[in-house]
């Protein structure tokens, strides 16, 4: 079986998020099942500079007034084809917008000359390839999915994956005749969103089947709360929909070889975490003592919930927690954590940044991560908090739902438990959990059965990827 996968990102390439550790390692879990993936990505300038560029496979001599080309390559066991238009994508600054952060006013005609080439070789552009699948990733793709509605490659199965609805890819309706789509396409069942042009809208709408990152957010983007404005769509096609966890890579994050670490780990030696956690409290300037320590590791921004946490600060610390909190984002935010940590000297602690290694030495020496998302598609920090028996204190919400078995007194008792749920958007309940935690922790026998058992949870990616190469055969079979 061949895929082409259509995406913005891809680790280790571009990367601004999860979407990008998801498409750069689904494809490898896929080739164990028999699957080969092609990745057409945008030539950014971090692209371009990591790969070696071969003859071009299609051309195009003026694609939204520049030259154009495709050609492919690989990097790290990575079937790539990328989309070589320099007057597009090679630009200082991100993947979306300059230097300061504003988004390019033209990310309409960026992103819909990626999905058009997408479309292009999924008709069978490059000569000697037709993908029997086609993948698109977010709304920067997802126009790919309405250029083959409409064009020569509708009876190819398509897949469109959603990893957050909040970003939706609205643009005004004045662009439209700029896309290359037909007339008819300008309609409530093709592209047009809200008298405007919606990328992701018309994705939802043209996919064979949608994706998103958890079973529970798959059910929530059904409702107004969720939805973005893109529920009502998302409800009509929800036998089409299905949830699938994200994994994460069980090389780079392992407690037995992590180079971050202060002291390697297994569930048989959780006792070497004391190291560590030394190096967390001499990080946060922390005092030294037996109580625990719970962790944030976020960008911080109202998704994140991190607000709530503010508020209940002072109970929290007066509970027995030590908290040490790794984020940046939002200045209030950043502000409130800061004061915080001048008012609890020795027992909270706060590193404003983004700091992947010492991300890694958290999870490895923390007791506990505080996670209150408001809402959350997958997430993956409770996901790598499991592995390093860094025990998950989540919000009931999203993928966070989905990972974390919630140490009520049945899964205690079956010792089947490896975090706390609490019901989201509540600061009384996050602060409850954070109690239960703290009583739990108390019983360290108990608290090491907790910790074993999130380390014991397939959190790889060979389980997803066997569900999605599932949705692939079965959306082949549908093929006339
Ligand atoms: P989102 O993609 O919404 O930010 P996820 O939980 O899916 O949330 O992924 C966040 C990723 O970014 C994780 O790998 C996490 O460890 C990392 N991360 C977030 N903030 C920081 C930070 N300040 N320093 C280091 N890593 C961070």
């Amino acid at each position: 079986m061949q895929v082409l996968a259509v995406t913005p990102e891809i680790f280790p390439l571009i990367k601004t998020g999860g979407l990008a550790d998801v498409t750069g390692a689904l494809p490898v879990a896929l080739a164990r099942q028999g699957i080969a993936t092609k990745t057409l990505i945008p030539g950014f300038p971090q692209v371009l500079k990591a790969v070696v560029k071969s003859a071009p496979l299609h051309q195009y001599p003026a694609m939204h007034g520049g030259k154009a080309s495709v050609f492919a390559t690989s990097v790290a066991g990575l079937d790539l084809l990328v989309l070589d238009a320099p007057h597009l994508f090679d630009r200082p600054g991100g993947p979306y917008g300059d230097s300061t952060g504003a988004d390019w006013p033209d990310n309409w005609r960026r992103f819909s000359a990626l999905s058009f080439a997408g479309a292009d070789i999924a008709a069978g552009a490059i000569a000697g390839y037709r993908p029997d699948v086609v993948h698109a990733h977010d709304w920067q793709a997802a126009l790919t999915l309405a250029y083959m509605r409409y064009g020569q490659a509708a009876g190819t199965p398509s897949v469109m994956t959603v990893h957050n609805l909040a970003f939706q890819g609205r643009f005004g309706a004045g662009i439209f005749g700029e896309l290359g789509l037909p007339a008819e396409a300008m309609s409530l069942d093709g592209v047009e969103y809200y008298g405007g042009v919606g990328f992701l809208k018309a994705g939802l709408q043209a996919a064979w089947a949608i994706t998103t990152v958890s079973p529970t957010y798959a059910q929530e983007i059904r409702t107004p709360d969720f939805g973005m404005g893109l529920d009502g769509l998302v409800s009509m096609r929800s036998a089409d929909l299905h949830g699938i966890v994200n994994g994460i890579d069980v090389e780079t994050w392992d407690p037995q070889t992590d180079a971050h670490l202060k002291a390697t780990y297994s569930q048989k030696i959780l006792k070497k975490r004391a190291a560590n956690k030394k190096a967390v409290e001499e990080r946060f300037g922390l005092a030294h003592d037996d109580s625990p320590i719970f962790c944030v590791v976020s960008r911080l921004t109202w998704q994140k919930g991190l607000d709530m946490l503010v508020g209940v600060l002072d109970e929290v610390l007066a509970s027995g927690a030590r908290l040490a909190v790794l984020g940046s984002g939002d200045a209030a935010l950043e502000g409130a954590l800061l004061a915080g940590a001048a008012r609890h000297r020795g027992r909270m602690g706060v590193v404003i940044g983004y700091d992947e290694a010492l991300s890694h030495l958290m999870q490895g020496g923390c007791d506990a991560i505080v996670i209150p998302s408001r809402f959350e598609p997958c997430g993956l920090t409770q996901l790598y908090g499991l592995r390093y028996g860094c025990v998950p204190i989540v919000a009931r919400t999203g993928g966070l739902a989905d990972t974390v078995i919630d140490a009520n007194e049945a899964a205690l008792s079956a010792g089947v438990a490896t975090g706390f749920q609490f019901d989201a958007e509540s600061g009384d309940a996050l602060l409850n959990a954070i109690k239960r935690a703290v009583a739990i922790y108390a019983d360290r026998p108990a608290w090491a059965t907790m910790q074993r058992q999130g380390m014991k949870s397939d959190v790889s990616w060979d389980r997803s990827a066997a569900k999605y190469a599932e949705l692939y055969r079965s959306l082949i079979a549908r093929r006339t």
